[in-house]
């Protein structure tokens, strides 16, 4: 399987570094001050995408996602609360769990919280000032030294001697941006001001620690000094990834990351979604609206990773129409009775159609060509169903397709979802009313149905209830 790594800026295979065959892999989490927006979640359906893909070629997975709960955000807001830190983040790490689950985004085996991991980040911190990478700034914070790393920004290709660096060890910022880069800190010196009654003792004082390194100690914990993949957001890269090489592999002395990926922001008007410009909509704005979970996953990953996606409520539209075009097609295959053998060219053409979604994932996760492989299937089944070509055990073959391929996407439309007792039966009342043309009593019958939520869809099989 090939993917494009950012460092190199070329496609590359992906294979296990280490000697257990095991994959790891490290995704930078959400910060629980709030709940997170489709725009986090982008990022997070396609991690999953993913992992899920790698799996399916046959790699084992060990993936941690972090998630951070102790940075100027969690602690303004615990302190305007008044409550402690834990207790101000816990409904949003409760809420985000949550909303991992609409979107149907598969458990990773590690979700260590920041704060949890304080003693392994002061371990590094202490190398750091050890080496010679870290120093004491006066007012009593603990700096990385950018220039004691010489490949520093090869990942985001900045050429240093043409940036002006501020080396002065002043600036507390976790982000900023290229203009304003300098040596970033790793532990902030206590300021009662700013930090009420939270923080830690450590050997270099009171305080707490900088938001890179709280990634690159819980990613070497974890999986080790040297991890296959790590991912984040295209904004991440600059700073926060650069500064998580550089003082991770000035404490190891090894390579940190050997594939890095980026995925490509969410835009709404060609602006990056964002809590700060306000231009947001989480998860539960939409579902409160009537999406559903699998609306919102197909659109986030229905657009190639390294492309921005235009957020807009039509391309909701689409994502439901597109699903509804496959449940259409799943509910027809499962309907097909008729006996005997499957005809060659539909199993010929099933083949093919596996080829052609494998080879689509195994570039660079291709979704584009993966789902235009599905729609072909979708397309062509039902022409063998119009023809009346297909069989039982042919239609059965197609499902198990889909089946297969839905352990990557996760989002089709497989689960049956049987109507309550009561409302098939009422159903059944609807057909017998109509049959004997009584339409005031079945009109009745569609209309009780209705209230409960379930449309009555008229296929050539007969009639059958939707939930709406
Ligand atoms: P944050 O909580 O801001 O650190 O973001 C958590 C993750 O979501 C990071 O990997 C970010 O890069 C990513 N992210 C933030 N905003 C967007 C967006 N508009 N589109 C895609 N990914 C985003
Ligand atoms: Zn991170």
């Amino acid at each position: 399987m090939k993917l494009y790594n950012t460092e190199t800026r070329t496609m590359q295979d992906v294979h296990p570094s280490s000697s257990d065959g095991r994959l790891r892999m490290y995704t930078c989490g959400p910060t629980i001050y709030n709940f997170a927006h489709i725009g986090n979640f982008r990022t997070y359906v396609f991690e999953d995408l993913l992992r899920r893909t790698l799996k399916f070629f046959g790699f084992q997975v060990v993936q941690a996602m972090n998630l951070t709960d102790v940075d100027d955000k969690t602690i303004k807001g615990a302190i305007q609360n008044k409550v402690p830190l834990k207790e101000y983040v816990e409904p949003y790490r409760i809420a985000f769990f949550e909303d991992l689950q609409t979107l149907n985004i598969e458990k990773v085996e590690f979700y260590p919280a920041a704060t949890d991991y304080i003693p392994e980040m002061i371990g590094l911190i202490e190398k750091l000032l050890e080496n010679g990478s870290a120093y004491r700034s006066p007012n009593g914070s603990i700096y990385f030294s950018i220039k004691s790393f010489p490949s520093y920004g090869r990942l985001s290709h900045l050429n240093l001697n043409e940036l002006k660096v501020n080396a002065s060890g002043d600036n507390e910022a976790d982000e900023y941006d290229k203009e304003n880069l300098s040596d970033f800190v790793l532990w902030k010196a206590y300021d009662p001001e700013r930090d009420g009654e939270i923080f830690w003792e450590s050997p270099f004082g009171k305080g707490r620690p900088g938001w890179h390194i709280e990634c690159s100690a819980m990613a070497m914990k974890l999986l080790g000094e040297s991890i296959d993949i790590h991912c984040g957001g295209v904004d991440n890269m600059f700073p926060h990834h650069e500064n998580e090489i550089a003082q991770s592999e000035c404490c190891s002395k090894v390579r940190f990351v050997h594939h890095w990926v980026h995925v490509d922001h969410l835009v709404v008007d060609h602006k990056k979604m964002s809590k700060s410009l306000g231009n947001f909509y989480t998860l539960r704005d939409l579902t409160s609206r009537g999406w559903s979970g699998s609306h919102v996953r197909y659109l986030l990953l229905s657009t190639h990773y390294r492309t921005q996606l235009n957020f807009t409520m039509q391309g909701l539209e689409a994502a439901k129409a597109s699903l509804q075009r496959i449940e259409d097609l799943i509910l027809r295959l499962r309907a097909i009775e008729k006996p005997g053998e499957i005809d060659p060219s539909i199993s010929l053409f099933l083949a093919k159609a596996d080829e052609a979604f494998k080879s689509a994932l195994a570039q660079d996760l291709n979704v584009s060509a993966a789902l235009a492989a599905l729609f072909d299937l979708v397309r062509e089944l039902n022409t063998f169903a119009d023809q009346e070509a297909l069989t039982h055990p042919g239609a059965q073959k197609a499902l198990r397709l889909l089946e297969s391929w839905d352990k990557v996407l996760g989002v089709l439309p497989l689960e049956k979802q049987e109507a309550p007792a009561h409302l098939l039966e009422l159903l059944t009342r609807r057909e017998a009313a109509r049959k004997e043309k009584n339409f005031s009593e079945s009109d009745r019958l569609r209309r009780q149905i209705l209230e409960s939520g379930y449309l009555i869809e008229d296929t050539p099989q007969g009639a059958r209830l939707k939930k709406q």
